[in-house]
């Protein structure tokens, strides 16, 4: 068993649900990304089943994989999405997302991208300054039109997660302090270009307990109570993404879980009426993908043993980054060779250039290895650095597969590039 239920052993061989991965390495080449289609529906189905008879919207927190056909079964499956950017907005509508759907997130939204995004009627602004909130009014004030609110607000809880991912503490860039809230809430009700809709929060990733929403969610309740009392009526409370994957053995946060906890809370409180907005990147993709890689060389020196492989920091950069942990799985574990702790490293020209440490195998040159839970914040984190073509994207559906994204060029990599007379 691997932590990714789609991405499984068949007569010895790691396979994408039924198309072997040898098959799928042999035809596009290394380092290559594997989707699966039936994983993506798997983790959509818990959150449709956790917010089934409840007023919810899933917005899929498309940072984490924004490949077209990614979105695009998202769309299908009735999501919405929560953007960071002019160019995430791009995206949704060229697969013929909702905007009215859409919640735009982020601390720096220039002009261009909020005009972009009143353009296009998103469902909300996830507003996160003062100095924010003037522009969006200037800009729709201009524009002629109206422009929906949420104040995302930093409860000062802590997710227990790495502190990179983690984004609900006061020290961080993210959102306005609780305390600020309700004068901030005021202000924004003067503005004549801003309809106050709702409030927001996101407090981390890879959380995999319920106790830091909960305590989010208190806290929202109270300032949604003291906010009614001040004339000011919410219609919903988006409670950001964060809900974490089996990387290794996690024991995980279920959707269902969350929403039972939360709804339970509202009614308590009678604000049930709210409608409840999710925003989850990692748990609706980070297990439905995989990168495979090649080992190009062995090398066995005195103090350690590096396997040296074809995908690299500029793939996948959570290991660097994040000192995350990726499962690592050999894709045809038949080797005869001697057992040792390998450390997993790419062909690039940095120290930092590591996928994986210190793992037991028995490795030979050539062999392929998938590095699992590949789904989120992997592709979309990835560049070209040290002029490295960006991998491509293979999604598999049963013993169907299809190429959703070309490997890069070495041409296209320079071809906009001009030299100076
Ligand atoms: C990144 C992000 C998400 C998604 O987070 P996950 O941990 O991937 O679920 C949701 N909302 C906001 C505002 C984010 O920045």
């Amino acid at each position: 068993m691997t932590v990714a239920p789609h991405f499984d052993f068949k007569n010895g061989i790691l396979h994408a649900e039924n198309v072997p991965l040898p098959t799928l390495a042999e035809k596009f080449g290394t380092p290559l990304y594997v989707y699966s289609r039936q994983a993506l529906r798997d983790a959509w189905e818990a959150y449709r089943v956790a917010a089934q008879g409840r007023d919810v919207l899933v917005c899929f927190g498309m940072k984490a994989n924004s490949n077209l056909a990614v979105l695009n079964e998202f769309k299908n499956l009735g999501s919405g999405f929560d953007i960071v950017s002019g160019g995430e907005l791009a995206r949704v509508l060229a697969v013929g997302g909702d905007p009215g759907k859409v919640v735009f997130s982020g601390v720096g939204k220039q002009a261009w991208e909020m005009q972009a995004a009143l353009k296009a009627g998103v469902k909300c602004f996830n507003v996160e300054s003062e100095a924010e909130l003037e522009q969006l009014n200037l800009v729709a004030e201009r524009m002629g039109v109206i422009a929906p609110v949420s104040l995302r607000v930093n409860p000062d809880v802590d997710a227990q997660t790495h502190p990179y991912i983690s984004t609900g503490l006061k020290e961080n860039k993210f959102g306005i302090a609780i305390e600020e809230a309700p004068r901030i809430y005021q202000q924004a009700a003067q503005f004549k270009n801003l309809n106050i809709v709702g409030v927001d929060c996101h407090i981390g990733s890879q959380i995999t307990e319920v106790a830091p929403y909960l305590d989010a969610l208190d806290k929202l309740m109270l300032l949604i109570e003291t906010l009614a009392g001040l004339g000011i009526q919410l219609k919903h409370l988006d409670l950001g993404g964060g809900i974490g994957i089996r990387y290794t053995d996690e024991t995980l946060l279920t959707p269902t879980t969350l929403l039972d906890h939360v709804f339970k809370r509202l009614e308590a409180r009678k604000l049930d009426y709210l409608q409840i907005v999710l925003e989850p990147g990692r748990s609706l993709v980070g297990n439905a993908g995989i990168l495979l890689t090649k080992v190009e060389y062995l090398k066995h020196a005195e103090a350690k043993n590096f396997a040296i492989v074809d995908a690299a920091m500029n793939d996948l950069i959570r290991p660097t980054l994040y000192d995350a942990w990726h499962s690592v799985e050999q894709v045809c574990p038949a080797g005869h060779a001697e057992v040792r702790d390998y450390d997993i490293v790419g062909p690039i020209c940095e120290s930092g250039d590591w996928l994986a440490r210190e793992r037991q195998f028995a490795l030979t040159q050539g062999e392929l290895l998938a590095i699992m839970s590949a789904g989120a914040y992997a592709f979309t984190m990835s560049s070209q650095y040290n002029t490295r073509p960006r991998a491509a994207e293979i999604m598999v559906d049963a013993d169907r597969y299809q190429v959703v994204r070309p490997r890069e060029s070495l041409e296209s990599l320079f071809a906009s590039e001009t030299t100076m007379p």
